[in-house]
């Protein structure tokens, strides 16, 4: 027996806070279990009544003469810890507190209070402020919601409560269907990672749809998905606030919750859902039909229009169509008449009726090229579209293949209810043609998941001794920013190429230095206060005799000084100076759910302008790294765009996995890291800049 059955497949079910006035919340609760159907026991505990709704009421949840797993608390916020212990002492195993007034009203002090008791009695909790649970399988609607959802496979679980009633509704006029409705609220116990690893288990689920607004233990959340052996689907809800927060490094400032989100996503292997109608439309499709498991996207249709809808939509999606063999043309030709179309979309003309539909969708399935199809039809005078929907529901029999397929009926009533026909015999349907492509994207999304190999991380060798050497002694000096030379010794430590450096107190020094190191040199202030060392006149390249640098010595210093009286200057970083080459950054967020983060981008306006950047969780190994380069929009700027040569992808590959290692190994100490810029070769790289903020 799993530990959380008692709360999702409870036996018996007391309702603490159940009333006899209709209108209250505690009311609706009785009457909904008893209305859904639900087989269990009921025990309505109210202090004041005997009876509610034909149910024997107790007056304490310690005078119920059974065995009670689950409790629903319907009291108001202050009596729930008293409520909590009382469940405690009666050995109630699992609590769905639907009561609100805690931390999402700010306190957080009660809730905290309702779990620690929870805890001392081994009971586990979902929410508080939730609807509640509805069970198909169960029969069981144990929340305040209206009625069961239209029953299917999906188990939809959402952090908001309003949203989740509307879905319930909507779940009967889209026919979604789902197994499991579950209300998530501010998960104080229970949290997203819990549930998934829960329902995956249960047999009635074939697909976790969620909507998000912010997850709790992203890793465990990172970790779950990852293991999950069904699709799991996600809209993520709220845009970053951080991401305008001041922010101490560029990286910071880019990191929206949103983008650690997508990254979060992609490493979990969660198919993220745009909008609203996309989670029902996806969640069904992922519900009822196989991932697609290849690149090839068929669509076969009866209207010119709308196939031009779905290829612009397929390859807005990611799934561009391809141009179909010849053998393929040659089968779609017995279906079509002389004036029709072969190639891909297949259209049969206005005069398809159901045996071109079902002759070529069969066809089409068998043949090998072809992994998934999209079948389009715009209703006619002449066709009836029940007709047509059982001449692709034969197809799909006959063709004895486990491949996807979505279809979009456009017309009206008719093709509605023949739409209807077509869900109910397992095969998405939807009303617009973007509609039925944009759920085949998804099919294909999960597929490319489940062909993804697992990326385990091997750490490199490296001097982490050093590096926490250098981190004690900057907090020991009360800093929280690196220096210049501080973090470049860091990054060296973890094998990342940084130019040579040292020092200089004086100009002589610093004139001995460029000598030791060749010119031409570049020299910069070495200030804990002076963070944007150019913003300060702390910043000169290009210096290529004695001369310049004893001038260039005393301006930084001076300049420096004017910047920032009270600086306290460690003195000139006098460096070798790096060749030109393609300037990108790397960097990190050490984010409060999902820890070390890695970030990618291309320097200048790539990023200041275009944000055009890409997060992971770190740590990342150098291949995930290299997808990660691939997937900005800028990428063909260092694949040799221009007549430039190609640029070292794998360095910026090696040195990102390096750095993932680096925030990984330190996470309870680095906050932000930027490495901006690192100049690319086409052999090799050069850190030129290093910046790294501690917690
Ligand atoms: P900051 O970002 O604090 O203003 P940087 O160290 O990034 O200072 O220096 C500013 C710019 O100077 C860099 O963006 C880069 O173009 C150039 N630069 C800095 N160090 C070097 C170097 N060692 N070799 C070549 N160019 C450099
Ligand atoms: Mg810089």
């Amino acid at each position: 027996m799993n530990p959380l059955d008692p709360v999702f497949k409870p036996k018996s079910i007391a309702i603490v806070g159940a009333s006899r006035d209709p209108k209250a919340i505690g009311h609706q609760c009785v009457i909904n279990l008893l209305q859904s159907g639900y087989e269990g026991k009921i025990y309505p505990v109210n202090p004041k009544a005997d009876e509610i709704e034909g149910l024997k009421c107790y007056h304490s949840i310690l005078d119920i003469p059974d065995e009670v797993d689950l409790a629903l608390i319907v009291v108001p916020a202050k009596y729930v810890p008293a409520v909590t212990e009382q469940c405690g002492q009666k050995g109630v195993k699992g609590l769905v507190i639907i009561a609100s007034g805690f931390s999402e009203v700010g306190r957080e002090d009660l809730e905290k209070e309702v779990v620690e008791i929870a805890r001392k009695y081994g009971m586990r909790i979902l929410g508080p402020n939730v609807v509640g649970i509805m069970s198909n399988p169960l029969k069981m609607n144990a929340s305040f919601g209206p009625y069961l959802p239209y029953p299917g496979k999906a188990t939809l679980i959402s952090q908001s409560g309003a949203l989740l009633i509307a879905m319930d509704a909507r779940t009967w006029s889209d026919k979604v269907g789902i197994s499991h409705m579950i209300s998530i609220g501010n998960m104080a116990d229970l949290n997203f990672g819990d549930l998934i690893e829960y329902f995956n288990e249960d047999e009635e689920t074939a697909v976790i749809s969620l909507y998000v607004e912010g997850v709790k233990n992203g890793r465990k959340f990172l970790e779950v998905c990852k293991k999950s052996k069904k699709p799991i689907i996600a809209l993520k809800a709220g845009v970053s606030q951080r991401g305008a927060a001041a922010a101490a490094s560029h990286t910071g400032s880019l990191a929206g919750s949103v983008k650690i989100y997508d990254a979060a996503f992609k490493q979990g292997h969660v198919v993220k859902a745009e909008n609203l109608d996309a989670l029902f439309d996806e969640t069904m499709a992922l519900a009822l039909q196989p991932p697609m498991e290849g690149e090839n996207l068929l669509i076969i249709t009866n209207g010119g229009g709308v196939g031009v809808l779905a290829t612009d939509a397929a390859e807005k999606y990611g799934i561009p169509l391809k141009d179909a063999p010849e053998d393929l043309k040659d089968l779609m030709r017995k279906h079509m008449p002389e004036f029709g179309s072969p190639k891909n979309p297949v259209d049969l003309t206005g005069m398809a009726d159901r045996d071109w539909y079902e002759g070529s969708i069969r066809d089409a399935l068998k043949h090998p090229w072809v992994h998934g199809v999209v079948v389009l039809y715009c209703e006619t005078s002449f066709t009836d579209p029940q007709n047509i929907v059982e001449g692709i529901y034969k197809a799909i029999q006959d063709s004895g293949v486990n491949k996807p397929v979505t279809v979009s009926l456009v017309g009206g009533e008719k093709s509605v209810k023949a739409g209807e026909w077509l869900i109910e015999h397992g095969v998405p349907y939807y009303k617009s043609p973007s509609a039925a492509v944009r759920a085949m994207a998804a099919l294909r999304e999960y597929g490319r998941f489940k062909e993804e190999k697992i990326h385990e991380f091997k750490p490199y060798e490296v001097d982490k001794q050093k590096v926490s050497e250098i981190i004690e002694k900057v907090k020991a000096d009360g800093r929280k920013a690196l220096t210049e030379p501080e973090a470049k010794e860091v990054f060296a430590a973890y094998g990342l190429p940084v130019p040579k450096g040292k020092l200089a107190k004086s100009a002589d020094e610093a004139v001995q230095i460029a000598n030791e190191i060749g010119f031409p040199v570049v020299m910069k202030i070495v200030s804990p206060q002076i963070i944007h060392k150019s913003d300060a006149g702390g910043v000169k390249v290009n210096l290529n005799s004695e001369e310049d640098v004893r001038k260039a010595f005393e301006e930084i210093v001076s300049n420096a000084k004017k910047y920032d009286p009270d600086a306290h200057i460690h003195g000139v970083y006098v460096q070798e100076m790096a060749p030109w080459g393609t300037e990108t950054i790397i960097g990190s967020i050490n984010d409060m759910q999902f820890g070390p983060t890695v970030m990618f981008g291309l320097g200048g306006i790539f990023v200041e302008i275009l944000k055009d950047v890409t997060f992971r969780i770190a740590p990342i190994t150098a291949e995930e790294a290299k997808g990660m380069i691939q997937e900005i929009k800028g990428y063909k700027v260092l694949t040799g765009a221009r007549g430039e040569k190609p640029k070292d992808v794998d360095a910026i590959a090696d040195a990102m996995s390096r750095l993932s290692q680096l925030v990984w190994d330190f996470r309870d100490h680095i906050k932000e890291v930027d490495a901006n810029p690192v100049i690319v070769y086409e052999k090799g790289l050069s850190v030129v800049d290093a910046r790294i903020i501690l917690k």
